[in-house]
């Protein structure tokens, strides 16, 4: 059986109706080169990873050759841009199949960088190697900090250049997904399909994601209330970690839960909730204390792609609909208020933790404290003197209040330690490390700077000595940092 590396795939995308996407081959690349590979994972998703690894394997990530069981295509999806509704769809990405695991699950093959499709308006269906290495490392960053996200399987350098401001390098990355349903993808069946085709699509989504859910009345507005309650899980993670989105467009808001496109996005450093690093997000629309107001934004958007399946009676539908969205803002903060305590070590509920948080967070941003750092401090229980914030008064009596929180719960002191541990990780994706990284491979080919730090990268929960040194802050920017699609 061809190709012998353990492909196993099914297409059940295929058989939504013919409107939900276009059935293409990728375009060849003349000289693929595998850059970096996943071994854990191509293992965990039953492929034989040496074989993927060799010359032929490679011709399939480069999309030169395709599996037997493949059948190639191109999603069809629209989306709010910055708040502009739109026509999109995979212009540089096609669908290769649905791996069925060994686990007994299914997940989208995907190559990002493939060639044109249908979908492309201007662009040349192309990706440069630095922003595929970009998502590899920040995607398995996230997967390893315990956040929903799309997985890298492979990266590979096509040897053609692709023409942005500069000549770049180009490359293929395959992405690995729960699926590629989006909030786009609703929004384009409701928006130019039928309710047949509406319903085909919700229909699937429902089987694919929640259908081990208990047997319930309304299916579909089963699925905006889960799909509400994994976002407001999701953002909330974000918001724990740091982490910008960047581009929370609804194309790029997953139904499965998952973080997906992983473009401008970039971990906070200063605590700031006005950080945006996109160079295109110019109001700051999606910056880090946005994120949350813009996730319920952009689920409004979904319940109105819904509202056709939800009930016959149009206000009833309406009704239900808002009754799911004025939920999230308080999911939302239920979320992440139990993951903020589990940062300081809290095992149980008291009304004033939320004012206990916020005073933390207001002197973080205040005395411009590092984020990630101040969590890995208080998690060390060691504050560095020459950082501003440890050296005020306030944070001395705030430390005083937290203690005796601390202590009026009956949960032993190294529990909550742990519990600490287990949610301030000792290490981020740091952009300047992340740049760093970069440069090694993409100019010079030295790709062991990347190795380095994906292994730390790997188990960011470990504090473990060799992780010190990505910890250190660089020197502060003579140029705020800034991201690019
Ligand atoms: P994104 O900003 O990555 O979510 O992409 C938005 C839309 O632009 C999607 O439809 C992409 O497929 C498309 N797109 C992004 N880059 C390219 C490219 N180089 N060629 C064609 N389409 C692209
Ligand atoms: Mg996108
Ligand atoms: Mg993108």
């Amino acid at each position: 059986e061809f190709p012998h590396q353990g492909w196993n795939l099914d297409n059940s995308y295929a058989r939504l109706p013919e409107s939900f996407f276009t059935q293409l081959t990728p375009s060849p690349v003349s000289s693929p080169e595998l850059v970096i590979f996943n071994d854990s994972l191509a293992s965990a998703l039953g492929f034989q990873s040496k074989e993927l690894q060799s010359k032929e394997g490679i011709e399939i990530f480069a999309g030169n050759k395709m599996p037997e069981t493949a059948y190639p295509l191109a999603q069809a999806y629209a989306g709010h841009q910055f708040g502009h509704f739109t026509m999109l769809g995979d212009g540089r990405a096609l669908l290769i199949g649905e791996q069925l695991t060994p686990a007994g699950e299914r997940v989208d093959i995907q190559l990002k960088g493939s060639g044109r499709t249908p979908f492309s308006r201007g662009g040349d269906g192309r990706a440069a190697l630095g922003p595929m290495l970009r998502e590899y490392v920040i995607s398995e960053a996230m997967h390893a900090l315990g956040i929903p996200t799309t997985r890298s399987l492979a990266v590979v350098a096509t040897g053609e250049v692709v023409y942005r401001e500069t000549e770049l390098p180009g490359a293929v990355l395959t992405r690995v997904a729960a699926s590629h349903l989006r909030v786009g993808t609703f929004q384009y069946a409701a928006r130019w399909g039928s309710k047949k085709d509406l319903q085909a699509l919700a229909d699937y989504a429902w089987d694919r994601h929640f259908s081990d859910l208990p047997a319930v009345q309304n299916r579909y507005l089963s699925l905006l209330q889960q799909v509400a309650a994994r976002q407001a899980q999701l953002i909330a993670k974000w918001q724990l970690a740091g982490f910008i989105h960047g581009v929370m467009n609804t194309d790029n808001m997953t139904i499965s839960g998952e973080t997906i496109d992983y473009g401008p996005c970039a971990f906070m450093d200063t605590f700031d909730p006005k950080t945006v690093f996109s160079s295109i997000d110019v109001q700051g629309r999606y910056a880090y204390g946005n994120q949350p107001r813009i996730g319920e934004w952009n689920l409004a958007r979904f319940a109105e792609a819904l509202l056709p399946l939800l009930d016959d009676d149009e206000q009833a539908a309406v009704d239900q609909a808002q009754d799911v969205i004025s939920n999230f803002a308080s999911q939302f903060r239920q979320e992440w208020l139990n993951g903020m305590r589990a940062k300081l070590g809290i095992t149980n509920e008291e009304k004033q933790d939320i004012s206990l948080v916020e005073d933390l967070l207001g002197m973080m941003q205040q005395e411009k404290a590092d984020y990630t750092n101040t969590f890995r401090a208080l998690t060390l229980g060691e504050y560095p003197a020459d950082t501003a914030l440890f050296a005020g008064s306030a944070f001395k009596q705030w430390e005083e209040r937290w203690q005796s929180r601390l202590g009026r719960q009956t949960c032993p002191e190294a529990e909550s330690k742990q519990l600490m541990k287990r949610h301030n990780p000792a290490i981020i994706p740091r952009n300047h490390l992340v740049e760093e990284a970069l440069a090694a491979a993409v100019d010079h080919g030295d790709y062991d700077v990347l190795h380095r730090l994906l292994a730390a990268l790997a188990d960011p929960y470990a504090y473990s000595p060799e992780q010190t040194a990505y910890a250190v802050l660089p020197p502060p920017p003579s140029q705020p940092y800034q991201t690019y699609c």
